[in-house]
C-alpha cells in the first residue's frame, strides 16, 4: 500500500505535516499492510489540501482531499480493513492517462477533476506525483534521460536546434526566445561562463516557480546542466532563490548533493568531460532582484541594482563574463524538450507562443491553485471551466494578469487567448503567470492603489522616473482613492504613467504603470464615481 502527502508549502500551511505524523503512527499500527508513506509536491489543487493518495496495488487509487488526522484514520480503516473507500472525501485519480478512470469501480468523480480536463502538463507533470526529495523517483520517471541523450552524441549546437525549434520564449516575463539567448551565449567569448537560473519569484499572487521546485528540483538542475553544456566554457552555476522560499531551499540543497553523489553535477558529468557545479543564493526578497541584472549584481555581493542594457548577460553578466539567465519554469521545460523534441513541444500552443505556461490561480473563485495550460487557452476556459467559476454570487468582474507588471482583463475580453501578444494588446502581460481574479465587491481603484503601493515600495531608487514617479502616482490615486481628486488627476495619471513607462532604466519602473493604465482604459467610470463622490 503506497500513501502519499502533498507536503508542497501550500500543503503545508494546510496541515499536512499532522497528516503526515498520523499517517506514520498508523503505519506501525497497520505493520501486516506493508504501507509504504511517501511525501509528494503539490498536484496543483491547493484549494483542496492536504491531498492524500492511497493505492493499493492493482486494487484501488483514490485521491483524497481536505484529509485532516481525524479522517485518516477512516479513510486507511476503509482501504485496508473493507477494500473500499471513503466517498465523501474522494474526488477520484487524479494522475496518469486514466484521470478519468479510477480502478474503485462506482467511484463517481466530483467536478473537481475538471481542473484537470483542460490542462496539459509538461513542467509540472512530476509535481505532486514523484517524491521531490528523492532522486531515484526523478530517474524512475526519465529524469536525467535527456542529460544522458545529449552526452551521447548531440553536439552543443544541436541543442541550442532543438530549443530554438521548440519556440520556447522565457517563462519569467518577458518571452525573450530561449533558444535565441542560449546562442547569444554560446557565441559570446569570456574567460568562463555562467548559468543561473531566477527563482525570486516575487508578484503578489504567484507561486509557479514554488511549485515546481518543491514537485520537482531535478528538472531545473538537469536544464541547467544542460544549458551549460550548450553555451559552453561554463563550470558554474547559481539558483538565485528567495530567502522566503525556505522548502524549495531545503529541497534544492538535497537534489543538488544526489546529483552530485550519483556523477550527475559537479566534475566529469557521467564521465565526460563536462564539468559544473552549483551553488544556491539566496536572496533577501527585494522585488527588483528578479530583473535580471539586479539578480546579478546581488549574487556578486553587490547591493540588488540594475544596470543599463547593453550590455546583455549574455555578453557580461557575472564578473564581467557571458551569463546564462532563464527562470525556473524556462529551465524546467528543457529535458522533456530535449527527450522529446523541439517539433512536439512547439505543436503546443499558438503560433508565436509555443507549449505550455503555468499560471497561479487566486481570487474570487472557486478552485485555486496551479494549473498549467496550452498556450491560446482563453481567459474565460481559466475561470469557468478549470477554476470552478466564481466562488461567491457575485459576477467576474475582471482578472489582473501578470502582477505589478500586468494589467486587467475585463468581462468584455474575458474570450482572450492566454499568449503573449494577445495579453500586450489587451493591455495586460503574461508576466510570470500570475492571475487574481476579482468580482464586483472588488473595487478596481482600490486595486490599482495596492500594485502602485506595491511597486512604490519596491522600487530600488537608482533612476528618478520610477523612484518620484511611482511615488506621485500612488499620491495620485489615493486622493482619487478617498475622494480628494479631481478629473484632470485622471489625465495627469495617464501623462505620468507614459512617462515612468518610456523613462523608467529596468523593467520595474518600465513596467509599474501598467496597472493604473489598464484600469483607467476599461474602468474610466469607476475612477469617475470616486472623484464624483468628492468628500
Ligand atoms: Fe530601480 Fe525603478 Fe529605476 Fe528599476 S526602474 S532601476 S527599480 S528605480
Amino acid at each position: 500500500v503506497i500513501v502519499s502527502v502533498g507536503m508542497a508549502t501550500c500543503g503545508l500551511a494546510s496541515g499536512a505535516k499532522k497528516v503526515y505524523e498520523s499517517l506514520k503512527t498508523l503505519t506501525d499500527q497497520y505493520s501486516g499492510y506493508h504501507i509504504t508513506l511517501r511525501q509528494t509536491g503539490c498536484v496543483g489543487m491547493c484549494h483542496n489540501e492536504p491531498i492524500v493518495d492511497v493505492e493499493v496495488e492493482g486494487l484501488s487509487k483514490v485521491t483524497y482531499r481536505q484529509v485532516s488526522p481525524e479522517t485518516i484514520t477512516s479513510i486507511l480503516d476503509a482501504h485496508l480493513l473493507k477494500n473500499s473507500f471513503l466517498p465523501e472525501l474522494a474526488f477520484g485519480q487524479v494522475q496518469g492517462a486514466s484521470n478519468d478512470t479510477p480502478m474503485i469501480t462506482g467511484l463517481s468523480l466530483s467536478s473537481d477533476s475538471d481542473y484537470f480536463r483542460k490542462q496539459v502538463k509538461i513542467v509540472s507533470k512530476r509535481c505532486g506525483v514523484i517524491d521531490p526529495s528523492s532522486i531515484d523517483d526523478y530517474l524512475a520517471t526519465g529524469g536525467y534521460d535527456a542529460l544522458k541523450k545529449i552526452l551521447s552524441g548531440i553536439s552543443p549546437e544541436q541543442v541550442i536546434d532543438i530549443v530554438t525549434t521548440s519556440g520556447l520564449r522565457g517563462r519569467g516575463g518577458a518571452g525573450f526566445p530561449t533558444g535565441l539567448k542560449w546562442s547569444f551565449t554560446r557565441k559570446a567569448q569570456g574567460d568562463t561562463k555562467f548559468v543561473v537560473c531566477n527563482a525570486d519569484e516575487g508578484d503578489p499572487g504567484a507561486f509557479m516557480d514554488r511549485s515546481v521546485l518543491e514537485g520537482d528540483p531535478h528538472s531545473v538542475i538537469e536544464g541547467m546542466i544542460i544549458g551549460a553544456y550548450a553555451i559552453g566554457n561554463s563550470t558554474k552555476g547559481y539558483i538565485y532563490c528567495r530567502a522566503e522560499y525556505p522548502h524549495a531551499i531545503r529541497l534544492l540543497k538535497g537534489a543538488i548533493k544526489q546529483a552530485m553523489e550519483r556523477g550527475l553535477l559537479g566534475d566529469h558529468i557521467l564521465g565526460t568531460d563536462l564539468s559544473f557545479h552549483l551553488e544556491i543564493k539566496e536572496g533577501a526578497g527585494a522585488y527588483v532582484c528578479g530583473e535580471e541584472t539586479a539578480l546579478l549584481a546581488s549574487i556578486m555581493g553587490d547591493r540588488g541594482m540594475p544596470w543599463p542594457k547593453p550590455p546583455f548577460p549574455a555578453q557580461k553578466g557575472i564578473w564581467e563574463q557571458p551569463t546564462l539567465i532563464n527562470n525556473v519554469e524556462t529551465l524546467a521545460n528543457i529535458p522533456h524538450i530535449i527527450i522529446g523534441g523541439g517539433e512536439w513541444y512547439a505543436s503546443f500552443g499558438t503560433e508565436k507562443t509555443k507549449g505550455t505556461k503555468t499560471f497561479a490561480l487566486t481570487g474570487k473563485i472557486k478552485r485555486t491553485g496551479l494549473i498549467e495550460v496550452a498556450a491560446g487557452t482563453t481567459l474565460k476556459e481559466i475561470v469557468y471551466e478549470i477554476a470552478g467559476g466564481m466562488s461567491g454570487t457575485k459576477k467576474f468582474k475582471a482578472a489582473q494578469l501578470g502582477g505589478p507588471s500586468g494589467g486587467c482583463i475585463p468581462v468584455d475580453l474575458i474570450e482572450t487567448p492566454i499568449d503573449f501578444e494577445s495579453l500586450i494588446s489587451a493591455g495586460a502581460i503574461m508576466g510570470s503567470g500570475g492571475i487574481i481574479v476579482l468580482d464586483e465587491a472588488n473595487c478596481i481603484v482600490d486595486t490599482a492603489k495596492y500594485f502602485m503601493s506595491f511597486t512604490k515600495d519596491e522600487s530600488c531608487g537608482e533612476c528618478t522616473p520610477c523612484r518620484d514617479g511611482t511615488k506621485v502616482m500612488l499620491d495620485m490615486i489615493e486622493r482619487i482613492s478617498d475622494g480628494r481628486g479631481e478629473m484632470k488627476d485622471l489625465d495627469d495619471l495617464i501623462n505620468l504613467s507614459t512617462y515612468v513607462k518610456s523613462n523608467s532604466l529596468c523593467g520595474l519602473g518600465q513596467a509599474a504603470p501598467n496597472p493604473v493604465l489598464s484600469t483607467i482604459r476599461y474602468f474610466r467610470a469607476e475612477y469617475e464615481d470616486h472623484i464624483k463622490r468628492k468628500k
